[in-house]
Parts: structure tokens; C-alpha cells; sequence
């Protein structure tokens, strides 16, 4: 058990019997500056989505009848339950029957969540239930006349990349498996002044798909230009992929 965060598996322990499931009993790996989420979809006496966000060293737990929407004025509603270990993140597979939660578990979501406020006042000010899961209004926003998140993508995300480094920015490319730790350079990593010039990775035609396609996923590629931000000494230039220094054209973007 991880001792930060004593007794709060408990319950999770309690109800499970560890030479029966395959669930986990305990295990993970904290990371409060890149703190994990996980929405497994269960299929146990009624389908419904688990909802986790990791916070102070285990996984805070909702049941989510109806599973994540995008449309903020759906309100769904999210039952507290018990804290999982951090490794249930990782955890895809069949509950035996007669076990606590019986059923088939596949990994529906997943990634980094990043607090609007204080987390851990948030979540105890929050207590009573039923929670409400809720969309927030930004960029990403489609009706539900339009559009259902749990229809439209069924299927098991275990195979995609994992998080990102803590220190990686938002967006980012995850980490190869062989990354060492998740703070600082990677090893072997040494000190180096910036490159006066540096040259963006480019895509190349190609006459077939790779072979592999568990190595391989693809992005839309939206048209305009593309540019190499240098940040050195508190000071930012914008550079085109020739070389051409952009930053007077784009003001706002230099500032952000
Ligand atoms: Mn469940």
C-alpha cells in the first residue's frame, strides 16, 4: 500500500478477492504535476463508466451511468465510490462472476487532467452525492442532437500512447517506453547551447501504410505555416521552416 495515502484502498480491498479477479491490488506510480485520468466503460449488472482522476495518491472514483457527453447542457449523473489504486489505470479485463462488479472492463479514455482550482479543496468540498459530470463550454463543445462521444467511439484506447512527461507541454508526443523518469533530460542528456538553426520534421510521401499498425497512427494535417518557436533568455523569435524571422508578423502569438 502506498503510504501516503493510508487506508484510503481500504474498501477497495475489501470488497475484492485478489486470487480471483484480475483486478490489481495495489501498485502505481504518483505524479502530481501530470496527475493521470481513466474512464473505463463496465459492462457489470448495468453498462455504465467509471470515472477516475488521480489525486493524492490514489484514483478518486465515479460510476457513470451514462458515460461522458459533449454537450455541456447534459448533466450526468456520477455516483462517489470507493478509491482504486493507481495501477487499475492500466487494468482491462473480464471480472469472474460472483465477484464484486462481474464483467467485462476495457479502457475507454484516457490521459492527463489539469485542475481549474485547488484540487483537494474541490474534492472534498464536493462530498454529497450524486456528482454531476458535466462538459465544459470551450473549443470542443458538440450538441447531443449532433454527436455522442459513447456511440460514435465504443471501442478500447489501452493501445494508444500513454501520458506525456510531467514537463512535457500540453499536446505533446508521449515519451518512448524506454524513457527514464518523468521529470528533467532524458538520460545521457548533455548541456549544449541552442542551435542557431533548427529544421522541422517534414512529412514524406510514402506508396503504402506501414506495416505494423500498432505503430503507427495518423493526424489531420490542416493547412498554413509552419513555425519554430526559440525561446532563449526570456526572449521569443518565430521562425520559419527557411529560416525567415516571422515574429514582427505575428505579435499575439510571440506574446501568448
Ligand atoms: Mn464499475
Amino acid at each position: 500500500m502506498d503510504e501516503r495515502s493510508p487506508d484510503t484502498l481500504k474498501t477497495y480491498r475489501d470488497k475484492r478477492k485478489f486470487d480471483i479477479t484480475p483486478e490489481p491490488a495495489a501498485g502505481g506510480v504518483p505524479n502530481e504535476q501530470a496527475r493521470a485520468f481513466v474512464i473505463q466503460k463496465h459492462w457489470a449488472t448495468r453498462l455504465h463508466y467509471d470515472f477516475r482522476l488521480e489525486l493524492e495518491g490514489t484514483m478518486k472514483s465515479w460510476a457513470v451511468p451514462k458515460g461522458p457527453s459533449y454537450d455541456p447542457a447534459d448533466k450526468r449523473m456520477a455516483m462517489h465510490v470507493e478509491d482504486h489504486p493507481l495501477s487499475y489505470n492500466s487494468f482491462e479485463g473480464t471480472i469472474p462472476p460472483g465477484n464484486y462488479g462481474a464483467g467485462k472492463v476495457i479502457i475507454w479514455d484516457k490521459g492527463v487532467w489539469i485542475p481549474l482550482e485547488d484540487p483537494h479543496k474541490g474534492y472534498r468540498d464536493g462530498k454529497q452525492d450524486p456528482w454531476l459530470l458535466i462538459k465544459e463550454k470551450d473549443d470542443f463543445v458538440r450538441p447531443s442532437t449532433e454527436f455522442s462521444v459513447v456511440d460514435e467511439m465504443p471501442d478500447s484506447v489501452k493501445k494508444l500512447p500513454d501520458r506525456p512527461a510531467a514537463t512535457a507541454p500540453r499536446g505533446a508526443r508521449a515519451p518512448a517506453p524506454s524513457a527514464p523518469a518523468a521529470n528533467g533530460p532524458p538520460q545521457g542528456a548533455r548541456k549544449a547551447p541552442l542551435p542557431a538553426h533548427l529544421q522541422p520534421q517534414l512529412a514524406t510521401l510514402v506508396d503504402e501504410l506501414p506495416k505494423d499498425p500498432d505503430n503507427w497512427i495518423y493526424e489531420i494535417k490542416f493547412d498554413g505555416y509552419r513555425m519554430l518557436a526559440r525561446a532563449e533568455r526570456g526572449k521569443i523569435a518565430l521562425f520559419t521552416r527557411n529560416g525567415n524571422d516571422w515574429t514582427h508578423k505575428l505579435p499575439q502569438l510571440a506574446e501568448a
